[in-house]
């Protein structure tokens, strides 16, 4: 197990509730074989080999590590209540829903006894499913109708910039693969919940999220493309695991692994300024541009500026992993 520290002395009501665990895997009632869950399988090649060498006595955690995940968490178990345990059905009457459709709404019924008219509600299901020699499994959060709903609290830089819809849409088509009973629509919601949304951006900005709660329609990607992802993501691991201990053949993680930014290349008229760190004339976003400008000017110097790199940060390969070096180095 971890070992825990309280750097930022955070108080004991909150640190008991953060230190819960919330993650069960489904092995107890899992068909025999070794057991995949989606998420993990979604890990980059290089942090899932890696990741397993590390000593779990070794490692270090900051109790203040584990807000981000409770505090969603906590949102999953509030609104799955809503629907298990609330007045889910007053609540329907008020959003004006007539009583004809509120009566078709059944919550975790038998998948087998749904008729046609029913309007079966999924939530918290887990299911297994056989391919490439392992078991995967997975658990949706909620289904409506047989279409798949997931919550994300997330920044509004997750919503607007676009950068985790693949990751959502992978998700989603393996759990419509998992638990194509529970699943069978072909098109997904995220629903955001926000942490750092602000009104007076909504305000200013027509394409900022306009409230705090918002969600995105997608594509789930077909049966046959999700299986062939799954197979060939199932054999890029087995052909790097036995380069556990060679990590100059093991698979690298890419910049999407690395949540890596974009490089810039910065101009400086003068390269001296340039030496000392000082301030640039002008920032590109592209190579070309940036040596265009400089032959423009007839002088001056273009500097490349890798972007940061931010998921080795929160990987526990960290320790042992020879890539992160290259961009943190061991001190
Ligand atoms: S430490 Fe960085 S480079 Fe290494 S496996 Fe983790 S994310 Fe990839």
């Amino acid at each position: 197990m971890k070992k825990v520290t309280n750097n930022h002395q955070i108080d004991l009501p909150i640190a008991v509730w953060l230190l819960q665990q919330g993650y069960y895997s489904g092995a107890d009632v899992a068909p025999k074989g070794e057991l995949i869950s989606v998420t993990t399988l979604m890990k980059p090649t290089r942090r899932l080999i890696l990741e397993r060498q590390v000593d779990q006595n070794t490692v270090q955690m900051d109790v203040s590590d584990l807000i981000a995940s409770r505090v969603g968490h906590g949102l999953h178990d509030s609104i799955e209540r809503a629907w298990t345990e609330g007045d889910w059905k007053g609540a329907m009457r008020r959003l004006h829903y007539p009583q004809s459709v509120i009566d078709r709404v059944l919550i975790n019924p038998d998948p087998s006894e749904v008729g046609e008219d029913d309007i079966p509600i999924f939530l918290e299901q887990r299911g297994f499913k056989e391919v490439g020699g392992i078991i995967l499994t997975g658990q949706l959060d909620f289904a409506i109708n047989g279409a798949y709903r997931d919550v994300k609290t997330t920044s509004t830089f997750s919503y607007t910039s676009g950068k985790k819809d693949a990751d959502y849409i992978l998700q989603g088509s393996m759990y419509r693969y998992i638990m194509p009973e529970l699943i069978w629509q072909d098109k997904m919601r995220i629903e955001f919940i926000f942490t750092d949304w602000q009104k007076f951006r909504a305000k200013a900005d027509p394409n900022y999220p306009q409230t705090k709660v918002t969600h995105k329609e997608f594509p789930l990607m077909s049966i046959e493309e999700t299986e062939k992802w799954i197979i060939a993501k199932l054999s890029e691991i087995q052909l790097n695991a036995k380069y556990t201990h060679q990590q100059n053949k093991l698979i690298r993680c890419s910049d999407y692994d690395l949540w890596k930014q974009a490089d810039s290349y910065k101009y400086y008229a003068n390269a001296e300024t340039a030496k000392r760190n000082g301030r640039s004339q002008k920032t590109f976003d592209n190579l070309a541009d940036a040596e265009q400008h400089k032959a423009e000017k007839g002088k001056g110097v273009v500097i490349t500026v890798k972007g940061e790199v931010k998921a080795c940060d929160y990987c526990p390969a960290f320790s042992i992993c020879e890539q992160r070096k290259e961009y943190f180095p061991d001190v």
